[in-house]
């Protein structure tokens, strides 16, 4: 007898995965000239040279086979020695952190690492795009809990305890946060820690901005008095370091979590690519002043473009860390994804709609400040003649 015909291959759990909403956008920004993109969510610096350099020598040299499943041991060392200095956290670089192939990789190995079917992650919202859907590829179920931009956008525990279940294994934050750009004070991360202990949680602290803040105090979730047991932290190059294309991160976590990780990365990915993680070794090494530059350039633009939205009456609370902006823009009428579209084809300048980063980002949009002084203050001209229109 012969088979019925599928109507496809593609798995239901795929098919049934919405497409990134930022993609979506972008395709209808593609093509047109003249655009000033306020979207993409990357450095628009060029990665140190003296990190290129050691990428390069490393290939001249013949590096170019496999490393270690977990990365260089050197790399490793490197890690621990900069979370040590910057963070004040401490791991061992034998059998508590893995190199993976960006932040992205990490989240991914942590949730898969963690998860059996069924099994609830708290998703602090508005989020990265790539949280819940990772959550639902894993076999896990998101579960959103909103913050509000009405007090820039902090976490508030009690909200947080209440969307707990039996089923919850897992909270994942992000400080400095995409899109909202809100770091998490002490206190906050205290409160949290004093939950997760409590209700037995792990925390997976995305904290691949945490170089990119902009007032003091900023503190890791692993830092906190007993928290270093349930958190998996995640960090990378791409931010800080300006690396995006080299695709490379970490994760530092407990034991038995990370050789569980390494055991899914082992078998996926092999190990990260070799010429960068020379690269990286070299960004840990020498890169401090390069980044401090960054820093100052980007709060410098953070200064000029929070206070320029805030004067052209899109109100705007002062992000303490990342490189986004994330105005209400509530009063206008419009949902995020009609302000977007609209002020793209009427003044060509490209925002992200709230609404892709969950239900609490609607009456928002984002606005990456990583575009030169020139670009921001042309993008604020047209936006203020955007806003007189409507
Ligand atoms: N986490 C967050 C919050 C991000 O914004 C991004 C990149 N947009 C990532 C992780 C992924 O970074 P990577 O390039 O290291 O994969």
């Amino acid at each position: 007898m012969k088979p019925q015909m599928r109507n496809t291959y593609v798995s239901k759990t795929v098919a049934a995965l919405k497409p990134s909403g930022i993609r979506r956008f972008f395709d209808l920004a593609s093509g047109m000239e003249g655009v000033i993109s306020l979207g993409v969510g990357e450095p628009d610096f060029v990665t140190s040279w003296s990190v290129r350099e050691a990428s390069i020598l490393s290939l001249e040299q013949g590096y170019t086979s496999y490393t270690p499943n977990a990365g260089l041991l050197e790399l490793r060392q490197e890690i621990a020695a900069y979370l040590r200095r910057k963070f004040h956290v401490d791991y061992r670089p034998e059998t508590e952190i893995l190199v993976t192939v960006g932040a992205s990789q990490a989240i991914d190995l942590a949730l898969r690492a963690i998860l059996d079917p069924g099994d609830e992650v708290i998703v602090v919202e508005p989020s990265f795009v790539a949280y819940e859907p990772l959550v639902v590829l894993a076999g896990g179920t998101p579960v959103a809990v909103q913050t509000t931009g009405a007090d820039g956008f902090q976490l508030h525990v009690a909200q947080l305890e209440q969307a707990l279940t039996a089923r919850t294994k897992a909270i994942i934050i992000c400080s400095p946060n995409n899109p909202t750009g809100t770091v998490l004070h002490p206190a906050e991360l205290e409160a949290l820690a004093r939950l997760a202990k409590e209700h037995d949680l792990l925390v997976i602290a995305d904290e691949i901005y945490a170089e990119l803040t902009y007032d003091d105090g900023y503190m890791s979730m692993a830092a906190v008095s007993g928290m270093r047991e349930r958190t998996i932290l995640i960090s990378g190059f791409s931010k800080g370091f300006a690396m995006t294309g080299w695709r490379l991160g970490f994760a530092a976590a407990p034991e038995d979590i990370l050789q569980a990780m390494l055991k899914i990365h082992q078998y996926a990915i092999m190990c990260a690519p070799t010429m960068a993680q020379y690269g990286a070794l070299e960004a840990l090494r020498s890169g401090e002043r390069d980044v401090a530059e960054m820093r100052s350039s980007y709060r410098r633009r953070r200064n000029y473009f929070v206070s320029s939205l805030n004067e052209i009456g899109l109100p705007c609370h002062m992000p303490g860390g990342a490189f986004y902006a994330f105005p209400s823009i509530r009063h206008t009428g419009m949902t995020s994804e009609q302000f977007a579209e609209r002020l793209l084809i009427e003044e060509k300048v490209a925002v992200v709609p709230g609404s892709v980063f969950g239900q609490s980002g609607e009456g928002h949009v984002r606005c990456s400040y990583a575009s030169s002084l020139e670009q921001l203050q042309e993008a604020v001209k047209r936006i203020k003649r955007f806003l007189a229109r409507l």
